[in-house]
């Protein structure tokens, strides 16, 4: 049996715990529970139509959103916490009919984006009556996960499987061939480990600091809305991915999201802003109705970390000079997207002992040194 802890508990660490083979694999995931990326997002499963130019990046938002049919069947995730209920990308009309184009030209090697439709003012408002009346584009595999309730089912799932987990913020010392892992004051040892699944957002920079690495990694605070509003149908309405920062996510029940933030200089401060407030009401009230969702009891601020790298690219598998250390960070805004992949990949390198993914991103010496 190898031993091996997964620290992290957000969307890479629970798909790995998951996908890993019990019978081969004795897990215990620890998690601090703390700034979680996961928990705080909005739930955007839409990548296709980025105007980002890094085709490895690309690649892997696509393999990972593809992913998701596989990941719905292996673990009987409902519709509460994933469905794909469409995505509305709202932009100046001429821009409109090039997007379309691109998303005619990317289902050929993504069939998943499903139907595409140019929709007029009217059309686009029935779907999703908060909107102001506006032309907009509509994928039809666009797709919204709820991040909090995904992390919940899979914990249930790995617990019944036999995953040990233990809520603490932790850190790590090789001790001869083994790790150690150790409370993060290093006052008590919590376990040795044949591997490390090191998956911490930007956690990871302070457990591997200790050991000599250097990191490109850098947090990002993210700040959204959650409204509790009288919308009882709203999970039948699409996600709008609203021209500029902010998009609107309708969930079960009234509740619909409105996110967010990306605040490179708050370091992993957590405390919800008036700012950020004030902000998100300010970008989105160009494409809204009316104020009536800003009219209701006021909204919750969620707020997260994530982890970014210099190129925005995220970086997995196992360190090249110590196998038994393997990383994953650096998702950005896109990492539920691209997280339960990851997690799979991972599990896979832990069953098979090869890893061979230079398709999907750059080496890891790109970001991580000794
Ligand atoms: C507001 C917001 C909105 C977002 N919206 C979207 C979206 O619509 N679509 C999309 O694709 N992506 C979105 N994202 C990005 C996505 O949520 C993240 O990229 C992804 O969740 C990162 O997953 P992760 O597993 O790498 O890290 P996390 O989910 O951050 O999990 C890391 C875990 O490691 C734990 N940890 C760290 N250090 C230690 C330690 N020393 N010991 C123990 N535990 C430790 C933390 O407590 C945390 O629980 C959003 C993010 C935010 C913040």
């Amino acid at each position: 049996m190898k031993k091996i802890a997964i620290i992290g508990g957000g969307i890479i660490g629970m798909t790995l715990a998951i996908y890993l083979d019990k019978q081969k694999c004795h897990v215990t995931l620890f998690d601090s529970e703390v700034g979680q990326a996961t928990k705080a997002s909005a739930g955007i499963i839409s990548p296709w139509l980025s105007k980002r130019r890094n085709k490895k990046w690309y690649r892997l938002a696509r393999e990972g959103a593809a992913f998701y049919e596989k990941l719905v069947t292996d673990f009987h995730l409902d519709e509460t916490i994933y469905t794909q209920s469409g995505t509305l990308l709202l932009r100046k009309k001429n821009d409109l009919a090039d997007l379309a184009a691109l998303a005619e030209s990317r289902k050929l090697e993504a069939p998943e984006i499903g139907e595409i439709s140019l929709l007029s003012a009217e059309e686009t408002q029935k779907q999703l009556p908060l909107l102001k009346q506006q032309p907009s584009l509509r994928i039809s595999g666009g797709g919204r996960l709820d991040g909090a309730a995904y992390l919940n089912e899979l914990r249930k799932q790995a617990l019944a499987a036999g995953v040990i987990f233990q809520s603490a913020s932790v850190s790590i010392k090789k001790v001869n061939d083994s790790w150690l892992v150790q409370t993060a004051d290093a006052k008590k040892n919590l376990g040795t480990f044949d591997f490390l699944a090191l998956t911490a957002g930007p956690g990871l920079k302070a457990l591997l600091s200790p050991l000599g690495y250097t990191i490109d990694i850098r947090p990002q605070k993210g700040q959204l809305l959650s409204f509790n509003t009288k919308f009882k149908d709203s999970q039948s309405w699409p996600v709008a991915m609203l021209d500029g920062e902010s998009d609107l996510i309708p969930f079960y029940q009234g509740n619909i999201l409105l996110g967010a933030t990306h605040e490179n200089q708050a370091g992993t401060d957590l405390t919800p802003t008036k700012e950020a407030y004030d902000h998100l009401r300010e970008v989105s009230q160009p494409f809204l109705a009316s104020s009536e969702l800003f009219a209701g009891e006021p909204p919750q601020i969620r707020v997260g970390t994530r982890a970014y790298t210099s190129d925005f690219a995220p970086f997995f598998g196992p360190l090249p000079e110590d196998p038994s250390l393997v990383v994953a960070s650096g998702l950005g805004s896109s990492g539920l997207t691209t997280g339960p992949y990851i997690g799979y990949l991972l599990a896979e390198y832990f069953h098979t002992q090869t890893f061979d993914h230079v398709d999907l991103q750059k080496s890891l010496d790109t970001y991580i040194k000794r």
